[in-house]
């Protein structure tokens, strides 16, 4: 049978989260065996995340885990000082890794992890491809890292090096969109996860690096010459006439979940 696709979203509330959850849901409710693992940044389940997702028609696992105060990115800092999502998908790690276990029967390694940002756009295509991972599929991500795109060149079916703007010397320059991993390897490691004390740059490489070599990269995407993932990043909408609006006490109802 097709091999399910585990995806792992790391979630926080803010103006344009149901927006961007919409969007990511209706994209998944395209692709066959997918469960997605949403994670919100958050000390509770939010009414509005638990309600989006029961009605979802996805299959899906709803969890929860803050970010540590002093892992939070605060209000005006630079949006590189901190990574972003990491406790979230490490707890979607522990998750699937206990679940398998609790799983009987001969295909629960069967399947596929994959990390999967919010505001990002996603090609059905992509699904497709990941979905014969062995162990660590990569292919082409757009509009990141300062570039059209950034991705792994393939020579004789081999990744050979990265096309990247900034330090190609990283274990693995690949954004967290560009790669996934097999259920087996994951599992075969049960202590493979993200370090959020990684230097800038480096937390896809501190997950990647004790699970796989370059050498044994699978290239999908027609040798990672096909764009279909993009690192799209979502305005952040401006509030001016609601704050307005609210001095005089006429502020949108918020009974209204939007
Ligand atoms: N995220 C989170 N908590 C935060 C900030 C971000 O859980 O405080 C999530 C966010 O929803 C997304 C992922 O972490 O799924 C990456 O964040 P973002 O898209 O802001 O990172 P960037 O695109 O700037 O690398
Ligand atoms: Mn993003």
């Amino acid at each position: 049978s097709l091999p399910t696709i585990f995806v792992i979203t790391p979630t926080y509330a803010r103006l344009v989260q149901k927006a961007e959850l919409t969007r990511m849901s209706q994209t998944f409710l395209h692709v066959p065996r997918l469960h997605w693992i949403l994670v919100e940044d958050s000390p509770h389940k939010t009414p509005l995340v638990t309600d989006l997702l029961m009605k979802s028609g996805l299959t899906y696992t709803h969890l929860h885990m803050p970010t540590a105060k002093d892992r939070k990115l605060q209000e005006g800092d630079p949006n590189w000082l901190k990574p972003r999502g990491v406790e979230q998908r490490n707890e979607g790690l522990r998750w699937l890794r206990e679940d398998r276990r609790a799983q009987p029967g001969g295909d629960n390694q069967q399947g596929v992890v994959y990390f999967a940002d919010d505001d990002n756009t996603y090609s059905l295509q992509l699904f497709e491809e990941m979905r014969s991972t062995q162990r660590v599929s990569v292919w082409p991500v757009g509009l990141v890292g300062g570039m059209k795109y950034e991705r792994p060149v393939v020579e004789g079916g081999k990744v050979v090096r990265f096309h990247t703007g900034w330090r190609p010397s990283r274990p693995f320059p690949i954004d967290m969109a560009g790669f996934a991993v097999s259920l087996k390897l994951v599992l075969a490691n049960p202590e493979a996860c993200f370090d959020g004390e990684a230097p800038v740059g480096l937390l896809e490489s501190s997950f990647l690096q004790g699970l796989v070599t370059m050498d044994e990269l699978e290239p999908k995407a027609d040798n990672c010459t096909k764009v279909l993932v993009w690192h799209t990043r979502t305005e952040k909408p401006k509030m001016k006439r609601e704050e307005a609006l609210q001095a005089q006490g006429l502020g949108s109802d918020p009974a209204v979940e939007f």
